[in-house]
């Protein structure tokens, strides 16, 4: 049975919970033990799949097709370790399985009441599969006293009881505000939150403390006092020029090691943090510079291709440089001329992406990459932008389009309503639930032997993620091909095309699948790396 970690937060959202429940679980891995990261999220959608990028930021997605939250994907990034539809659940999912066992007579009558059936609930899914790990880390998103909140840490108060001192570890982390004015620290939210949590029955073990500067002795003293935690288990989060330094900053104040003696473990062996070192040296230290122009729809909020820019990074990390990110809004090529801001770039990548509003920006990008020579990265909507572009500019098919929106005349991006998962046929219905109308999760693709793909990944068979309700029509593949934009990756039955590309462009590819998403410092994705050399490549020709 696996030793479990709640992180909770306090204070205010989005302090880096994620980034502290990641953090932790690549110490622990670094010390030799076997980690599994979960998130609970409070909130009353099944899943975040329904929910925009606006709202909620990137919707993260695993191997096994679920839809998660982004957190997971620091997860996967700090530990390697694939996150499954089994480590992340709302509130929505909780109560639609409790009222599916209410409605199939399971609970014999009995009256149906969140403590102890929802709790009971949450705590089933929390314990799922934790024999087969040392650790496990749950992290409860929102913040300690939100409503919806309650019945998750009601269920990690119990599962404290249960469980036993010994064999859980609750992690709060909360907010120290530097006020100008006074020029001082202030704990007081700190006391206030933690009182707010003792109030429901949880006492910290341990306190990561967020803050702008360090937090001196005398205060920790002092928050120690009044949440009634030792001093060694205040650690100070402080900002960092780049996030993967966290795991090494915090293993500096002692983190993993206080968590460690609360298991009463004190003789486990150091972890080996030489990789992470690596990192952050290669992110401080690049020996140059690129632009990458990311031109999507989203811009406002960062989070909402949190993978993507991440993956970019890790491209950065494995070429030496510094990728700098020029997110464009693609509106703003439909005023003015896409050449004004695209000719100092080094690379286009266009990102995955839903609807109309922006479109004819991002086939204004791609025109720009492919006449010009730049090295152009297409990913999922990306790809089709690309499909539409080439069909209507190279092979002069006036009207091409996706019946994503509209009709269009030439169909070149279309539904399929069948395809094969192995050797299952899965299908999808016009017009059908939102929920589950996607291609979700992992599948295998055939690179074609030769072709660029296969050259970059040094392999012919791959397996990526994907989210995705349109594909590529094959019907036009052959007027694509005869104006030399190929394909060159497959589904294993032949029948979605995966990858295309343009072998006689410098770098010009597009993809149907999202690999961004198992993209990771300690191991960039080669796509990544490749798409990053060439815009290396591409820099010192101008
Ligand atoms: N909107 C497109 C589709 O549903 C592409 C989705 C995406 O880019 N993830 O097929």
């Amino acid at each position: 049975m696996a030793r479990l970690i709640f992180i909770t937060g306090g204070v205010v959202s989005s302090l880096g919970k994620g980034l502290a429940s990641a953090s932790l679980g690549a110490l622990l891995q670094a010390r030799g033990y076997k980690v599994r990261l979960r998130k609970l999220d409070p909130y009353l959608n099944v899943d975040p799949g329904t929910m925009s990028p606006f709202q909620h930021g990137e919707v993260y997605v695993t191997d096994d097709g679920a839809e998660t939250d982004l957190d997971l994907g620091h997860y996967e990034r700090f530990t390697g370790v694939p996150s499954s539809k089994s480590d992340n659940i709302t509130s929505g999912r909780i109560y639609q399985q409790v009222i599916e066992k209410e409605r199939r007579g399971e609970y014999l009558g009995r009256t149906v009441q969140v403590i102890p059936h929802v709790t009971d609930m949450i705590k089933e899914f929390v314990l799922t599969g934790a024999d087969e790990v040392d650790f496990l880390l749950c992290e409860i998103g929102g913040t300690v006293g939100d409503i919806e909140g309650l019945p998750f840490f009601e269920a990690i108060r119990q599962l404290g009881n249960e469980l036993g001192r010994a064999n859980t570890c609750f992690v709060h982390l909360t907010l120290v505000p530097y006020i100008e004015t006074a020029g001082e620290l202030k704990t007081k939210p700190t006391q206030h939150s933690v009182k707010e949590l003792r109030g429901i029955g949880i006492q910290p073990d341990v306190l990561v403390c967020r803050s702008r500067h360090p937090i001196p002795a005398e205060e920790r003293r002092k928050i120690a006092l009044f949440c009634n935690v030792s001093a060694d288990c205040v650690i100070t989060g402080i900002d960092l020029s780049t996030i993967y330094e966290a795991p090494i900053r915090f293993h500096e104040q002692g983190l993993d090691a206080q968590v460690l003696k609360t298991f009463g473990i004190t003789d486990a062996q150091p972890p080996d943090l030489e990789r992470w070192h690596r990192v952050v040296d290669r992110v401080n230290h690049p020996e140059g510079e690129v632009k990458i122009a990311v031109v999507g729809k989203y811009m406002q909020v960062k989070d909402s291709y949190k993978s993507l820019s991440e993956a970019l990074t890790h491209g950065g990390i494995a070429n030496n440089v510094r990728v700098v990110m020029e997110w464009l809004d693609s509106e703003v090529f439909e005023r003015d001329d896409a050449a004004s801001f695209l000719e100092s770039v080094d690379g286009i990548l266009v990102p995955g992406g839903f609807g109309e509003r922006g479109t004819q920006g991002k086939i204004a990008a791609v025109k720009f990459a492919r006449e010009r020579d730049v090295p152009f990265f297409g990913i999922c909507y990306g790809l089709h932008m690309a499909v539409i572009e080439a069909a209507t500019d190279l092979a002069g098919l006036e009207g091409a389009g996706t019946t994503e929106i509209g009709r269009p005349r030439h169909p070149v991006i279309a539904l399929m309503t069948e395809w094969m998962r192995g050797n299952q046929v899965e299908t999808r219905v016009e017009g059908g639930d939102l929920g589950g109308t996607m291609r979700l999760g992992a599948y295998p693709t055939i690179l074609t032997p030769g072709s660029h793909v296969a050259e970059i990944y040094d392999c012919t068979a791959i397996s990526e993620r994907h989210r995705h309700r349109y594909e590529v029509n094959a019907g036009y593949l052959p007027r694509l091909a005869e104006h030399g934009f190929v394909v060159s990756g497959w589904s294993p039955d032949k029948r979605l095309p995966e990858i295309m590309e343009i072998p006689d462009h410098p770098w010009f590819i597009g993809v149907q699948f999202h690999p961004e998403l198992k993209s990771r410092p300690l191991d960039p994705h080669p796509l990544f790396k490749s798409f990053i050399a060439a815009a290396v490549h591409q820099s010192r020709l101008v």
